[in-house]
């Protein structure tokens, strides 16, 4: 078993036979097109969930009693992501294939495309939950197809319509904006629409992706891509605490940028809201 690091997440030290959740790193960020700096997220909230608690009070649950792995950080080569994406899909393909769920720490957002493609096999039927203050619908970004601005498209190419349900979209092109009322399920700015959504999605496998700029700049600067207007903290949270309601096959967390904010705070947000999403969707 692949795992180069002695450090887990706080309270995940079950072994990966015995785990029904794999939280894993893939630290790739080569298609940021701003501030990159991505890769270096997993080992930052590792480390940095050593100053959090594993119980929490929102939940009344705590890590120790659920049954997580932490399986570490793959060895994802730099540059083209193709072969990014094929090492991250493999390692899922493995994950699920014992009935577990995989729990990614990005890397930018283009990581998701390795683990939705690899879950709708499994689930035909797959719907995905994308917080975001990004759309991710473009067809193409500067020529490229796999890219973080793209990888919401890439995963429509893979659903079809109206599986995908998009919350905290503040910002993209107003052509994407304007495809996705065809498309996708696009909700701006907040969670007003949320209640109505997980209604919809009770009896349906759901891939549930959380990219952390979906969060205003005040309390979350560390990211590649800041966008001012995004949601709190707690806002976010009863969202996460809500999708324990779904059956999340998959998750992902990704976009936290550790050397944008020298202070810490947006990774010690980021290891927050990594416990809260674990005990949330722990079954
Ligand atoms: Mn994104
Ligand atoms: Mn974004």
């Amino acid at each position: 078993m692949q795992n180069r690091n002695n450090l887990t997440f706080i309270g995940c030290e079950t072994s990966f036979d015995k785990a029904d959740t794999i939280i894993f790193g893939a630290p790739y960020d080569c298609t940021s097109s701003y501030r990159a700096g991505s890769r270096f997220a997993p080992k930052a909230i590792r480390t940095e969930s050593y100053a959090i608690e594993t119980y929490s009070p929102y939940q009344d649950k705590d890590l120790t009693d659920t049954k997580t792995a932490d399986y570490g950080d793959l060895d994802l080569p730099f540059g083209n992501p193709v072969p990014a994406l094929n090492k991250i899909s493999a390692l899922v393909k493995k994950i699920i294939a014992s009935d577990k769920t995989p729990f990614m720490l990005g890397g930018e957002h283009l990581v998701t495309f390795g683990a939705v493609r690899e879950l709708i096999k499994k689930y035909p039927d797959l719907h995905i939950i994308h917080f975001d203050a990004h759309t991710d619908l473009r067809d193409n970004y500067l020529g490229q197809t796999l890219s973080h601005a793209t990888v919401i498209k890439r995963c429509h190419d893979l659903t079809g319509d109206n599986k995908i349900y998009q919350f905290g979209i503040r910002s993209g092109e107003k052509t994407e904006f304007e495809w996705a009322k065809q498309h996708t399920h696009l909700n701006k700015f907040n969670f007003d629409t949320f209640d109505e959504t997980l209604d919809k999605l009770k009896n349906v496998p759901v891939y549930f992706t959380l990219d952390l700029d979906i969060l205003d700049c005040s309390c979350f600067c560390g990211t590649g891509t800041p966008e001012p207007g995004g949601v709190s903290f707690t806002e976010l949270l009863n969202a996460i605490i809500k999708l324990g309601s779904l059956n999340i096959v998959g998750t992902d967390v990704n976009e936290l940028c550790p050397p944008c904010d020298a202070s810490g705070a947006s990774t010690a947000v980021a290891c927050k809201i990594v416990r809260e999403l674990l005990l949330s969707i722990n079954k």
